[in-house]
């Protein structure tokens, strides 16, 4: 493609909201420009870039046996209702309604039409497996669409799906797209980790997250220094951990304006690991809301995600202080004994057969001391988040955290959808089933923006050879001087003859640092220059990553760019 011809539009503004890098640089170098908030639109540099992300994930799937194919974007509300997801998806699904008054929404994912395009079309074990994907646009209405392509409310993923007669073979399916999904970012030029993670609103169990490591991730990953475990914050254990206590009596204590762990260990003299910490949110439910209490040990934290899952909310929120107090809660000396008739709580499980613990009082000015934690089980669940140095449940190793954005993520359903929605085939002694299926999903235009938070340095962007836009750059100096120019040229020809992809900058209005600025912002590979030693028959080659530079003569400049690129 001939730059002069093309429509590239670099500019050095970048809107204020833009913070990250491959917000900022996808802008400054024309691959993308946004219509509203999450709304984005790829121009012709940033459309090569996402097709060739969505080739290779596809010619990778279809090599592991997936089929292609390719829904309706906008689905009926009755498939929502069916399966009991329309509530659940919360305000992310984006519903509308057709003229006649009829209910849609814009699919933020399609487990239910996939299980409808199967249902009563297989009808046999003979006919399983089978893995059905698509690479299609998804709508989310985000509550903070933000970071650009990162997270969109429009954007591209892919979505398959896979439907099984048994669990062991729904489980072999998963492993090989575990497999598909490595060789695929691997190709794509990424460093990132396999986690084990949350199965969040899809549902299932078993859930694993690709994850880029790149420091602008919204992820926290913790990983081990001895093993290869790695887990999503959300997901995450840790061995278990012993404390020395002092012993107390049970005893009421006076603690005025004593309200946070640090205040009242100080105060008593205790460790912050031997007292109990109340967290009060409200939990948001499908049709009611209402404030829950979750204890965890005074130097630890409450993870939220886990917190969401202990009380099968939809979401958790930040309680005001009237709606503590509402509730008869005394805030900052709250605690699991004299709780007020009716309240939701729930407690670590590290602090299940607790003894000698020191928490509020539930009466202002008060704490207790030398309480036991209750002996019911079913109080208790993993609430808090694992932080670094503590130690792996696997190997004992020291766990640490790191930063991840989330490239792709793969469960094992099971037969939740396929219940819910009558889905089943007859297995081998004639017996009707519902299908076991798993889930798999990659977020192909975040990929365009991972990449780049990977790959990138002060002047703009770093492609990796299988995702740039272009394999060279060929950047004439002076392309005023028809000799230059037409060098240049017969390079482009010479380079596109043997299956180079090659932009040729051949403006005629922009100096040649302009088109250097140009060359470093996009981020192309390689860039040819044409310029002053031409009459030498010599050209110069820059390696984007390194910006260091080689000279080649006119007849080898092909053969040394088929080396380059392999
Ligand atoms: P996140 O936690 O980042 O919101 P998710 O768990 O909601 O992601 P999935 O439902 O698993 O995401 O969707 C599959 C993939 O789609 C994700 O791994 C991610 O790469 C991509 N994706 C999800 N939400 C967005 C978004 N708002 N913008 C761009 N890509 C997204
Ligand atoms: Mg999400």
């Amino acid at each position: 493609m001939k730059f002069s011809q093309s429509f590239i539009p670099t500019t050095k503004e970048t809107p204020a909201e833009a913070t990250l890098p491959s917000h900022q640089f996808l802008i400054q170098a024309g691959f993308i420009n946004q219509e509203g908030a999450g709304l984005y639109n790829f121009m012709p540099l940033g459309k090569r870039v996402l097709d060739k992300i969505r080739a290779i994930v596809k010619e990778e799937l279809d090599r592991a046996g997936c089929l292609e194919v390719q829904l309706g974007f906008v689905t009926p509300l009755e498939l929502w209702e069916e399966s009991g997801r329309a509530t659940k998806m919360g305000l992310e699904m984006l519903r509308i309604k057709d003229r006649k008054q009829n209910n849609y929404v814009l699919s933020p994912t399609n487990e239910e039409a996939m299980v409808k395009l199967v249902k009563n079309r297989i009808t046999s074990y003979k006919d399983l497996p089978i893995n059905l994907y698509q690479i299609h646009t998804k709508f989310r209405d985000e509550a903070r669409p933000r970071f650009g392509l990162l997270r969109g409310r429009e954007f591209l993923m892919k979505d398959g799906y896979s439907f099984h007669s048994s669990t062991e073979d729904m489980q072999r399916e998963f492993a090989l797209m575990e497999a598909t999904y490595r060789t695929i970012f691997a190709r794509l030029g990424l460093e990132f980790r396999v986690v084990d993670a949350d199965s969040g609103a899809i549902g299932g169990s078993g859930s694993k997250e690709f994850h880029v490591l790149a420091k602008s991730g919204e992820d926290t990953i913790v990983v081990c220094d001895g093993c290869d475990y790695a887990a999503n914050i959300e997901a995450a254990l840790r061995g278990i951990k012993q404390y020395d206590k002092q012993a107390l009596e049970k005893s009421k204590v006076e603690t005025p304006n004593l309200t946070t762990i640090e205040e009242v260990s100080r105060f008593l003299n205790i460790e912050a690991h031997q007292t109990i910490k109340a967290v009060i949110k409200k939990a948001i439910h499908e049709t009611q809301t209402h404030i829950v209490i979750f204890f965890v040990r005074g130097n630890d934290e409450l993870e939220e995600t886990k917190a969401c899952n202990a009380v099968n909310a939809l979401e958790l929120v930040d309680a005001t202080q009237e709606e503590i107090e509402a509730v008869g809660l005394k805030a900052g000396y709250v605690g699991i004994e004299g709780l007020p008739v009716g309240i939701v709580f729930k407690i670590d499980k590290e602090l299940y057969h607790e003894t000698n613990m020191v928490c509020g009082a539930n009466e202002v000015n008060y704490h207790l001391m030398g309480i036991d934690t209750p002996n019911n089980e079913t109080l208790y669940a993993d609430l808090i988040a694992v932080q670094e140095g503590d130690g792996c449940s696997c190997c004992g190793g020291t766990l640490s955290h790191t930063k991840g954005i989330e490239v792709g993520h793969i469960f094992q359903l099971g037969t939740k959808y396929s219940s819910a929605m009558k889905a089943e085939f007859l297995d081998a002694n004639g017996k009707s089933q519902p299908f076991v299926m798993g889930t798999y999903g990659i977020g192909v235009s975040r990929l365009v923006a991972a990449i780049i938070e990977q790959h990138h340095d002060e002047k703009g962007c770093i492609w990796s050879k299988e995702s740039a836009p272009y394999d060279v750059h060929i950047i004439i100096s002076n392309a005023k001087k028809a000799q230059e120019l037409e060098a240049g040229e017969r390079v482009y020809e010479a380079l596109n003859g043997v299956g180079i992809q090659t932009l040729l900058d051949d403006r005629a209005k922009e100096r040649f640092g302009f088109k250097m600025n140009d060359f470093e912002l996009i981020g192309i590979p390689y860039a040819i220059v044409v310029g002053k030693k031409l009459e030498q028959g010599i050209v110069e080659i820059i390696e984007r990553k390194s910006l260091t530079s080689i000279e080649v003569s006119l007849e080898r400049v092909v053969s040394t760019m088929q080396e380059k690129l392999g």
